[in-house]
């Protein structure tokens, strides 16, 4: 089959491999009708998560049932099914009593662990994304194989598309969870910085939550103004003003109650930042998180959905403390939200195709990286038809 593989930082080619097989009675097979670019992809394309083996990328994908092992009861050949992006037993402690999937217990035997360190100690496996997270291939192929086909998948009802129902695999639930991390009851102030993909689906998500206030931040002209379109946020340019000080403009002074990072470690930055983290040994930066601390008020909750894969120094602790704010974030638990998204698809109170700025062959998938990290040619997000 045709698939994206990784060799190296910059360097992901469309080669022919061998097709997936059952490994498992409880794998399934799925051929591959539409998957997507993540900004976590980025991460492996840019050399800050990195591996020595090659393996196929993508974690967002969905398709139709090819093969089933002889324990998946609950599909067949020709079932058409979204798949969540964190690979998860449905049976251990985290999967069972804490609904906490990406920490599962099983599907990352060789390098899952408490610490959740540099180099030991991650989470459960996640598709397409290096030896540390389970050495799974990705979707970003014409077939995948799916483990624990029996707890993961979701059946998608017939009217709706592919493209509708694509980022209930990763970016909406993700999205999702950063508002519910929040805990919000209705009426909030919400800012998110970052306006990708994931950002605009957390702004989507807190007008869904009953959000009174959403408010979009990025450094990109052309996200903003999707951002704008797409969730119906104000938005604020971060290199133009100084976001902390409009924040507080809109809030009595007091800056947002829930401040959203959805951006990650490799944020646009100072030179000096770079210099210092680098110095430091430290992977990327952490800088939108200081700038949620900056933003929210006394008393409010940061979360993010953005990636972090290192220690940082000068992390602004004594503000947190300070001002008494809450903290999460992490891989999304997308198995405990799915089903409830899909039914919010379903039911037309959300959309979540109208992200999509380029849709490619994956024979084309190679440009498809490019531009998506190079932000050229107005991409927002793009999706790939094996
Ligand atoms: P993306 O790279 O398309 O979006 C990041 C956005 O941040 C871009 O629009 C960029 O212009 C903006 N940005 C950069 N520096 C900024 C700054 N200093 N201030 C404000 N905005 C800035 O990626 P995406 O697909 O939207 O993903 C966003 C993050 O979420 C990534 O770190 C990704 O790895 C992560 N992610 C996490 C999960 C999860 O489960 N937690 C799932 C999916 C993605
Ligand atoms: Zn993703
Ligand atoms: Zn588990």
């Amino acid at each position: 089959m045709k698939a994206l593989v990784y060799h190296k930082p910059k360097d992901v080619k469309v080669d022919t491999i061998p097709d997936p097989i059952i490994k498992d009675s409880r794998d399934a097979i799925i051929r591959v009708t539409a998957t997507a670019i993540c900004g976590s992809d980025l991460h492996i394309y840019n050399g800050l998560i990195p591996d020595k083996q090659k393996f196929v990328v993508g974690h967002e994908f969905m398709g139709i049932v090819e093969e089933t092992g002889t324990d998946v009861q609950n599909l067949k050949r020709g079932d058409r099914v979204v798949v969540p992006f964190p690979i998860a037993c449905g049976q251990c402690y985290f999967c069972q009593q804490q609904e906490l999937h990406t920490h599962c217990e099983n599907s990352n035997p060789e390098f899952y662990g408490p610490e959740g360190d540099l180099t030991k100690g991650k989470g459960g496996g996640l598709f397409g994304y290096t030896s540390m997270y389970g050495g799974y291939d990705g979707g970003q192929a014409e077939y995948a194989r799916v483990p624990y086909a029996d707890f993961g998948p979701r059946k998608v009802p017939d009217e709706l598309t592919d493209e509708q129902v694509l980022f209930l695999t990763d970016i909406f639930p993700t999205g999702y969870s950063a508002i519910d991390w929040a805990n919000l009851q209705g009426g909030e102030t919400v800012v998110v910085f970052g306006c990708g993909p994931v950002g605009i689906m957390a702004q989507k998500s807190a007008w869904l939550r009953g959000a009174g206030r959403v408010i979009g931040v990025d450094i990109q002209p052309y996200r903003l103004e999707k951002a704008k379109q797409a969730a119906g946020s104000e938005v604020i340019n971060a290199t133009e003003q100084n976001v902390a000080e409009v924040v507080r403009s809109m809030t009595e002074g007091r800056g947002a109650d829930v401040c959203v990072d959805a951006v990650g470690m490799e944020a646009d930055r100072s030179l000096l930042k770079k210099v210092t983290s680098t110095l430091g040994g430290q992977v990327g930066s952490a800088k939108v998180l200081e700038d949620c601390f900056d933003a929210v008020r006394r008393g409010g909750m940061v979360t993010t959905t953005g990636v972090y894969a290192s220690y940082h120094n000068n992390f602004p602790l004594g503000k947190f403390f300070d001002k008494g704010l809450g903290l999460r974030g992490g891989q999304a638990p997308v198995q405990r939200h799915i089903d409830y998204l899909m039914e919010v698809v379903r039911d037309g109170k959300v959309k979540l195709d109208d992200i999509i700025t380029h849709r490619l062959p994956l024979s084309e998938a190679e440009h498809g990286y490019k531009i998506f990290n190079e932000k050229e040619d107005n991409c927002v997000k793009v999706v790939l038809k094996p």
